[in-house]
């Protein structure tokens, strides 16, 4: 799916970057932290900003800051993120980056000065897909990510995030709690394509966000034994991959029972990953996701129930390790009312997907805007929107910034 042709200049944004870090192999793209397609995004960032006047820096984190006007405490700032999953869509990200700056070059274009700080924020590797981690940047900007566990984070390619970060002009030393960054953020704004179908029913373009459902990240090891795959009779073996199989079963089953529960397994590696090999090891990823989070840490409990009873079925093991976890959000409400109103009454919608303002709630108020997705389908090269749509976003940003500035 390609960027939508562009309406006086507006999403033009998304024309420029359409060719960077295309995946040739699984469609769409694949952007991810300080590899080359995501330097590139941060330097077409970075001359956009700067062609509308914006002042860019890189915070010890990696998240990059454009300012408009005077740096300052309590600043309006709005953004979003430039990195995908692998073979991620055109506007998961990219959209609210491309309306933030396009909303700031309107209110610019109308002769409209801002009486507050104001800036747009480009997180660092909100997708997780890198290293393991989602909304990362923000997460170590509040602390919620303890910088020495992010430093030993390893990609799939044995790099260490502190190789990474050092090879990417940050210093490792700095990476962590970042309360003077904190601090100049008053409040948090966040265009996002809607990654669900919500719109479609309410048959509006745009939306406000009214909470984000508790979620996390698990790894799961199977250990079974690694033998051949022709000398070993099929009543002999202890096959890890075996093991997996059933668990993803069972880990469909625990969500279908749990109402308004999802849990996902997208993810797998064998090892040593011979195609005449029985495994000796298998790894998946499992996300999963509930309204609440005692609905969702009762989901992981049964899941790891069913997982070592599945293990245990194939005379392996099997062991359940969090790597990540995000509490329910509840957005702001006296800032969400603001934007509903400002809004002319847009309706609220609750999301399935994590976000960094969701993240950075924990510490101020967040507001996020969704842009209506016709088909549901995100984290996809299918991924879309119709300029309409995206336009009435931007327009939307611009009237928010217009009255919060
Ligand atoms: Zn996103």
């Amino acid at each position: 799916m390609t960027a939508p042709a562009t309406a006086h200049g507006l999403l033009s944004g998304l024309d420029e970057i359409a060719d960077i870090g295309r995946d040739a192999r699984r469609g769409g793209y694949s952007r991810h932290l300080w590899q080359p397609a995501d330097l590139e995004l941060r330097d077409w960032f970075t001359g956009r900003a700067v062609r509308l006047g914006l002042d860019v820096e890189i915070d010890r984190n990696g998240n990059t800051w454009a300012w408009w006007g005077p740096r300052g405490d309590d600043a309006i700032v709005v953004g979003s993120h430039l990195d995908s999953v692998p073979g991620g869509g055109t506007y998961d990200g990219p959209l609210g980056v491309v309306s933030a700056l396009d909303a700031i070059a309107r209110l610019q274009a109308s002769g409209f000065r801002p009486a507050r700080p104001c800036a747009v924020l480009v997180f660092a590797e909100e997708e997780g897909s890198r290293f393991g981690i989602a909304c990362l940047g923000s997460r170590l900007m509040t602390g919620a990510l303890d910088a020495g566990r992010a430093r030993a984070l390893v990609d799939a390619d044995g790099i260490s995030l502190e190789a990474a970060a050092s090879a990417a002009g940050i210093d490792p030393a700095g990476l962590g709690e970042d309360r003077a960054a904190l601090a100049r953020i008053g409040l948090f704004l966040e265009l996002h394509v809607e990654q669900g179908r919500g719109l479609i029913d309410l048959g509006s373009p745009v939306a406000v966000a009214s909470s984000i459902l508790a979620h996390g990240r698990w790894r799961i090891t199977f250990t079974g034994e690694g033998n051949h795959a022709g000398a070993t009779r099929m009543t002999d073996r202890r096959d890890p991959m075996l093991a997996a199989a059933r668990s993803m079963l069972a880990v469909r089953d625990a969500a279908v029972a749990s109402t308004g529960s999802r849990a996902t397994i997208g993810r797998i590696e064998a090892v040593p990953g011979g195609t005449n090999v029985i495994s000796s090891q298998v790894t998946v990823w499992l996300d999963a996701r509930a309204a609440e989070d005692a609905a969702a840490q009762d989901l992981v409990t049964e899941i790891t129930a069913r997982v070592s009873a599945a293990a245990a079925a194939e005379g392996c093991t099997a062991v359940v390790a969090e790597e990540s976890w995000s509490g329910a959000v509840a957005f702001d409400e006296a800032l969400r009312d603001r934007l509903v109103h400002s809004l002319h009454g847009v309706p609220t919608l609750p999301t399935g997907a994590g976000h960094d303002a969701g993240v950075l709630s924990s510490r101020l108020p967040t507001a996020m805007i969704f842009v209506r997705n016709p088909t549901g389908v995100s984290h996809s090269p299918e991924e879309f929107a119709t300029l309409d749509d995206c336009l009435a976003g931007v327009a939307a940003l611009e009237q928010v910034l217009r009255e919060l500035l």
